[in-house]
């Protein structure tokens, strides 16, 4: 953190860079946080043997990926082997039976979304866990989006202080019709993959191998250990970086025409594409490519998103401090 003090000093908005850095500092995931997650996790998975002796559960997310808060869930994947795709609705099902005689779940509900999970809590805390079966996309993204976390020093304050934005703003909720974090974690990257001077390059493109689609799941961790850190010729501070994501998205990115892709490092043409077409926002997922961004599906949330970094942008530039946008009282 020393490095990256001194890597936005003597910058354009040397104050604002501090804040972001600070509120980063404050709120990102601490090793102690990972500790009771990776406990949790490990016991369920013996405790689901018991039923399914073949499963395994691997976290995901922003618990593994660089760019989780204190406060972040943990999200599971439970992978389950066989001949036959189990169906995950069955499978749940059951978990539900067995997590209500577990004495360490709480509050277990099933939830029918079009990847449908178990979430539930850790008895006596507030450590919440989202559980879906077989969707190992999410593995695989997982160790992609903390590659490029860990690519430039810049990145993890940079997501984390949007994150809580979009959150203070009630634009971070997919099931309210609004952006995942995950579809937001991706339009950052997308901003910083296309500035003149990019802060990040297509990692699909520079390491294929790292990063092949049909790479073994229990290899997915290790693919991405030997990527070196990318060295940038744009020297932006974060303040710079924040002010110019907002103003990106207030008024440069065409959302009628353009999708946005990680995987190229570039925004691509809807042409017509059935995937693409009258949707309000395309983000394509780096491996399936398929639209992340399916949740914003009304104009009026469409709308109110857009004007959330209008407004931001605007105030963000009149005034060159976090607080402006994103209130102290808000944050914790
Ligand atoms: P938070 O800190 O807010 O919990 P998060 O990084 O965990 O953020 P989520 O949007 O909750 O982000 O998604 C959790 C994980 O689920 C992602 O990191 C990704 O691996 C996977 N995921 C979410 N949405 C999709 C999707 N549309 N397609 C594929 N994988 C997805
Ligand atoms: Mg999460």
């Amino acid at each position: 953190s020393s490095s990256l003090h001194a890597s936005i000093t003597d910058k354009p908005y040397p104050q604002l860079s501090c804040q972001m850095v600070e509120l980063f500092e404050a709120c990102q995931q601490q090793p102690s946080d990972l500790q009771r997650k990776e406990v949790c996790r490990s016991r369920l998975q013996q405790d689901i043997q018991q039923i399914f002796p073949s499963a395994r559960l691997y976290l995901t997310g922003s618990s593994m990926n660089g760019l989780g808060s204190r406060c972040s869930d943990a999200d599971i994947c439970l992978v389950i082997k066989g001949n036959k795709k189990p169906d995950a609705l069955r499978v749940l099902g059951r978990l539900l039976k067995l997590f209500k005689t577990l004495s360490y779940v709480e509050r277990n509900q099933l939830i029918r979304a079009k990847v449908p999970i178990l979430r539930f809590r850790e008895k006596g805390s507030d450590l919440e866990f989202d559980l879906n079966v077989n969707n190992t996309v999410g593995i695989r993204n997982t160790f992609l989006l903390r590659s490029y976390a860990y690519a430039d020093l810049r990145v993890r304050p940079m997501i984390l202080v949007i994150k809580k934005w979009a959150r203070y703003n009630n634009i971070n909720d997919a099931s309210k019709g609004t952006l995942s974090s995950y579809t937001l974690v991706l339009m950052v990257l997308h901003y910083l993959q296309t500035l003149s001077e990019p802060v990040l390059p297509s990692l699909q493109r520079d390491y294929p191998e790292s990063f092949n689609p049909l790479m073994d799941l229990d290899m997915v961790p290790e693919g991405p250990k030997h990527i070196p850190p990318y060295i940038s010729r744009n020297k932006s501070s974060l303040g710079e970086l924040l002010l110019g994501f907002l103003k990106y998205y207030a008024t440069e990115f065409s959302w009628d025409k353009q999708v946005i892709s990680v995987r190229e490092a570039r925004a691509f043409p809807k042409n017509n594409s059935k995937e693409w077409n009258n949707k309000f926002i395309c983000v394509e997922e780096p491996f399936e490519r398929n639209n992340v961004a399916r949740a914003v599906h009304e104009k009026l949330k469409f709308d109110a998103i857009k004007a959330k970094f209008a407004e931001s942008c605007r105030l963000l530039h009149e005034r060159k401090e976090l607080n402006s946008i994103l209130p102290f009282r808000a944050i914790i």
